[in-house]
């Protein structure tokens, strides 16, 4: 039994003040308000909050997961990765392991045949190749296949196939993906950066949408608060601008949780292999103008952030460390504090059914992050890491 207390508790929706709160074999067990530090733990100072969930990332290797939760991050919903053995190993480590994030998976996404994503997924040595769909015909078979292979949801990447020189699924096809998800009880998320897909994508009955145009507002006739939406703004603005990474290196709180040669591969200028966009009338304030819209018109708002580093190498955008970039960057665009914490904690938890966690409750799985200060005043303060439990055993960080 571990009690923590003393701390100021947001419980995943509000500030409940400041209160303890008791953990006993990986459940949360008491939340009792008061001040006093008469526990294991002083939390004096310092806010305690849900394990953070990560909306959008793409697992490339086992430590991706270790990283994670370094940064408070408990849980990370991946949105692709490849090939499905992969993801069953990285899968298994997580519901055994309490040194790593836990994850839910897509597997692998939905794509046209020779289009993305099934470009960059070499064929396996044993001759397993991603599969592509062609046609509206093909989607049960798609999702059968999923669910076969433990997809927690189903991914599909929508595009204009005047914005890309690969084939794209058709709007009727992305909607019997949708359809086919449905009736095997999946949720669907799509890949959305551009206005065109975005629309195509709400207009397919895609049940969470991802990423946020970068050329231009959203359509005027949206019913924004239908919406549910994962922005990925750390994305959005790496795509957009070459230096997005300076403000992580700006910040030792930001770099403290990476491998030493990625921070030096980071100063260097190594982003890893992502373009900044070419397209004309690209720009990050597009993203950043329709995440205030979407957020004033009452749309639900998921934390992700496209995290895509292969463990022990340089990306734009890194596990758990643009995490917290991510909350300060919805915070500018917008959204108060509150609003950002809800939507890395209980919100997703409620979207993608994670009836566990996600808040500070008895009978909550024990994921909870302690920092230091307030981040509902400072989003920023959930970079100052104090102690992060996992299934409440508390992570030591002994790299
Ligand atoms: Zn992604």
């Amino acid at each position: 039994m571990t009690t923590i207390s003393g701390a100021r508790v947001f419980d995943g929706t509000d500030v409940l003040g400041t209160a303890s709160v008791t953990v006993e074999d990986g459940v949360i067990t008491a939340v009792r308000p008061g001040s006093e530090h008469d526990g294991d733990v002083d939390g004096r100072g310092m806010t305690l909050l849900p394990g953070l969930i990560d909306a959008h990332v793409h697992l490339r290797g086992a430590g991706n997961i270790g990283q994670d939760l370094r940064y408070g991050v408990t849980t990370v919903l991946d949105m692709f990765s490849a090939p499905p053995q992969f993801t069953a190993v990285l899968r298994g480590r997580a519901a055994t392991r309490t040194d790593e994030a836990d994850l839910r998976s897509s597997g692998l996404m939905a794509g046209a045949v020779d289009g993305w994503p099934a470009v960059i997924v070499p064929p396996d040595p044993s001759g397993w190749h991603m599969p592509g769909l062609s046609r509206p015909e093909d989607a049960e078979q798609f999702v059968v296949e999923r669910a076969r292979e433990g997809s927690d949801y189903i991914k599909v990447f929508v595009e204009n196939p005047a914005d890309v020189d690969r084939p794209v699924l058709s709007p009727e096809t992305v909607t019997a993906v949708c359809t086919a998800a449905r009736a095997h009880g999946l949720l669907t998320v799509a890949h959305a950066p551009t206005r065109w897909a975005f629309r195509a994508a709400v207009d397919a009955g895609v049940d969470v949408l991802t990423h946020l145009p970068l050329d231009g507002p959203l359509d005027d006739d949206l019913d924004l608060a239908a919406l549910v939406v994962c922005p990925t703004l750390a994305m959005m603005r790496a795509r957009a601008d070459a230096r997005s990474t300076d403000e992580l290196l700006a910040d030792p709180r930001l770099l403290a949780g990476l491998d030493r040669e990625v921070a030096d591969a980071l100063r260097a200028g190594d982003r890893g292999h992502l373009p900044v966009s070419d397209r004309p009338g690209t720009s990050y304030d597009h993203a950043a103008e329709n995440l205030a819209r979407l957020a004033e018109g009452g749309a639900t708002i998921l934390v992700g952030t496209d995290a895509n580093d292969v463990p022990g190498h340089a990306a734009a955008v890194l596990h758990g460390a643009s995490m917290h970039l991510e909350l300060d960057l919805l915070a500018r665009a917008g959204m108060s504090p509150r609003q950002v914490l809800r939507a890395a904690t209980s919100v997703p938890a409620d979207v993608f059914g994670l009836a566990d966690r996600g808040r500070i409750a008895p009978g909550q799985r024990a994921d909870l992050l302690l920092v230091a200060g307030d981040p509902l005043t400072d989003v920023t303060a959930t970079r100052d890491v104090r102690a992060v439990w996992r299934s409440g055993v508390r992570f030591s960080d002994a790299r």
